[in-house]
């Protein structure tokens, strides 16, 4: 998937940008790139960033920026599966949640209706929940 991917934009599937797909598909949640590059001391920053830049462009990476000092970086959801994330607004911590499918479906059906009343066609949802993590405490 990732590999045909980069071919439809005349990109090759390096030995470094599969080594990035493989340490994100082993992570279980979204990683900065210090915590990558120390996960693969192989691979250089510069390379990887640029990389990581490129595999989003191309659909096999998503960014995830929110406000913490570095973005963290997944595989693109149609390329693992659909979840949301639990953010740390104290240290930035991000966990990956999956809800039930029957929640889903019927979160999916409140927004299509919400949707359509506006003229909306859509295609997919993201919702992330932010607070604090069990490490940073509930009222630190
Ligand atoms: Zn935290
Ligand atoms: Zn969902």
């Amino acid at each position: 998937m990732a590999r045909e991917r980069l071919m439809d934009r005349d990109q090759r599937y390096t030995t470094g940008r599969r080594r990035l797909v493989e340490v994100l598909a082993g992570t279980g949640a979204p990683v900065t790139l210090p915590a990558l590059l120390a996960l693969a001391p192989d691979l250089s920053q510069s390379s990887a960033y640029r990389n990581l830049a490129l595999m989003e462009e191309a659909g096999v990476v998503r960014r995830l920026v929110h406000g913490a000092e570095h973005a963290h970086y997944e595989l693109a959801e149609d390329l693992t599966e659909h979840h949301h994330h639990l953010i740390c607004e104290e240290c930035g911590l991000i966990t990956d949640i999956t809800l039930d499918a029957a929640l889903e479906r019927s979160l999916d059906r409140a927004f299509d209706g919400l949707a359509e009343a506006a003229g909306f066609s859509p295609r997919h949802h993201a919702l992330d929940v932010f607070g604090r993590c069990a490490n940073c405490g509930a009222d630190a």
